[in-house]
């Protein structure tokens, strides 16, 4: 361990078959500087955070500095992009290593936008400010929802412009992750790779994300079904929130069941499964409504790679895997609707429960109604602040709605309790974060998003401070496009 700084590394992904990576080290910068760092993230992981600011400390930030212990990489992988597979890898991210976190955890430590790697293609294996810091927001905002996701650690300039549309300036964030491994990786593997570097691809996963089913006897196919559980839980919690990632290609999908690579994502106002925001996504493949599905298609891409593991005749495994995904669309459909039930203040179980959710969702699409808003106007009952107020089919159902909770014996209070634990007050509502990006970017003031940080990190606080970030834009209907790839 390096005393000073706290780097506790160690390099597993590296030990994997030469199939998987290349050595690479991120090529440095020239003037790096510490826009944001995460202090509590930093100290969770066993590191110094005062160190980690120094110079030296930054250093490593901005990939001047390989820290002791590390055996940078990019990592190689495929993945079926708006459907259309692809060779791919990481054409700008260097994993540092794996921090061992003093609880014992083993962390990827990632920079991204550290310059070209053999996986670049025709790209500059860079990344811009704004971009970076809208990573930063989101997924530190998604870890406060209590939704599994990559982590940002730091995110520093590079005193270096990267040329998009426009020069921008550049930066580097670095990525705290259960690992990097994707259904991309598997499908590399599958296609790239020998028979025996699929198995050993696949113990690897298993030891690090699914060390029970080790033992099982065919811990492959257990592999398989964990990752559909994980998957089908992640993505329920997205639509909880109103969360589209945006770009839910198979090298986006890890096999931890973390969120991952935060591109053109962005949260819903308007209730509307047809949402869609980012400018690339011209047929809605990745629309709000979609993503379940996708899920469930992005998995059996999975379910694919590991045929030759599942049975050695492959008409059986096909039988097999298909088994497994089969049961993907019901274990989504249990997480999603014992959490809307939660939002609802339900503790148990009806068969009608499932008619009472998507009434009151087809209300809301008819009336253009925000989705964050109104399930936080119900857990405070300030029906009064809600557009479907007044309206009979909304009185309606809410008369309903208090005739389900009068029918089951948990007490009004916690009813209400639950529902604040499942409805947030704050998300990262595209206009707060595009102010804060704004400001950052444009002016140098990032007391704008260090103040969005601070309220997004307490989202079921419901304290009064945070009644500012609740609001609508000025005109909540204009379309708002998401970019990505800068
Ligand atoms: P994404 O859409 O972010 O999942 O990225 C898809 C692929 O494009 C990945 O292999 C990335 O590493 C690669 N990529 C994205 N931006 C760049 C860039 N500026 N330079 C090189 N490769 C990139
Ligand atoms: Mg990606
Ligand atoms: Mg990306």
């Amino acid at each position: 361990m390096t005393k000073e700084t706290g780097w506790n590394l160690d390099n597993s992904y590296a030990r994997l078959p030469k199939t998987f990576f290349t050595a690479q080290n991120p090529h440095p910068v020239s003037s790096p500087k510490l826009i944001t760092f995460n202090a509590p993230l930093a100290a969770s992981l066993g590191l110094n955070t005062e160190k980690l600011q120094s110079e030296d400390g930054i250093a490593v930030f901005a990939g001047n500095r390989i820290p002791e212990g590390s055996e940078p990489l990019a990592q190689a992988y495929a993945g079926h992009q708006f459907g259309h597979f692809t060779k791919l890898g990481d054409g700008r991210a260097v994993l540092l290593g794996e921090q061992i976190t003093p609880d014992g955890d083993r962390l990827d430590i990632e920079l991204k936008g550290p310059g070209r790697t053999p996986y670049s293609r025709g790209g500059d294996g860079r990344a811009a400010l704004g971009p970076m810091l809208r990573e930063y927001i989101i997924s530190e905002a998604m870890h406060a929802l209590g939704i599994p996701t990559t982590r940002s650690l730091a995110v520093v300039s590079t005193g270096e412009p990267v040329i998009r549309e426009t020069p921008l300036p550049g930066a580097i964030l670095t990525r705290v992750a259960a690992s990097h491994l994707r259904v991309g990786t598997f499908e590399y593997a599958a296609n790239w790779g020998t028979a025996e570097e699929l198995k050993v691809l696949a113990d690897y996963a298993i030891k690090r994300h699914y060390p029970e089913v080790e033992a099982d006897e065919s811990r492959y196919l257990s592999l398989l079904k964990e990752v559909i559980k994980r998957q089908a839980r992640l993505i329920s919690k997205w639509q909880l929130v109103g969360f589209i990632h945006g770009v839910m290609n198979t090298d986006n999908m890890t096999i931890s069941g973390e969120t991952i690579d935060y591109g053109p994502c962005a949260f819903m106002d308007i209730y509307d499964p047809a949402t869609v925001f980012s400018s690339i996504d011209v047929q809605g493949r990745y629309a709000y409504g979609n993503q379940p599905g996708i899920g469930g298609w992005n998995l059996a891409r999975f379910a694919e790679s590991l045929l030759p593991l599942l049975h050695e005749n492959q008409e059986k495994a096909v039988e097999i895997a298909q088994e497994a995904i089969s049961v993907y669309p019901e274990l989504y459909q249990n997480n999603w609707i014992s959490g809307m039930r939660a939002k609802l203040g339900i503790f148990n179980e009806e068969k009608e429960d499932g008619t009472l959710i998507a009434d009151l969702l087809n209300i809301m699409k008819k009336h253009r109604a925000d989705y964050t808003n109104t399930f936080r106007a119900l857990t405070f009952e300030r029906h009064e602040d809600m557009v479907l107020h007044g309206t009979p089919e909304f009185t309606e159902w809410h008369k309903v709605w208090q005739e389900r909770l009068r029918r089951q014996n948990d007490s009004k209070a916690s009813s209400q309790h639950l529902m604040q634990n499942s409805n947030p007050s704050v998300i990262p509502r595209n206009h707060r974060v595009e102010e804060a990006l704004e400001a950052a970017v444009e002016e140098g003031d990032y007391s704008v998003m260090e103040r969005l940080l601070e309220v997004l990190s307490s989202p079921y606080a419901h304290s009064p401070e945070q009644a500012e970030y609740c609001t609508l834009p000025a005109q909540s209907n204009i379309p708002y496009q998401t970019f990505c790839g800068t």
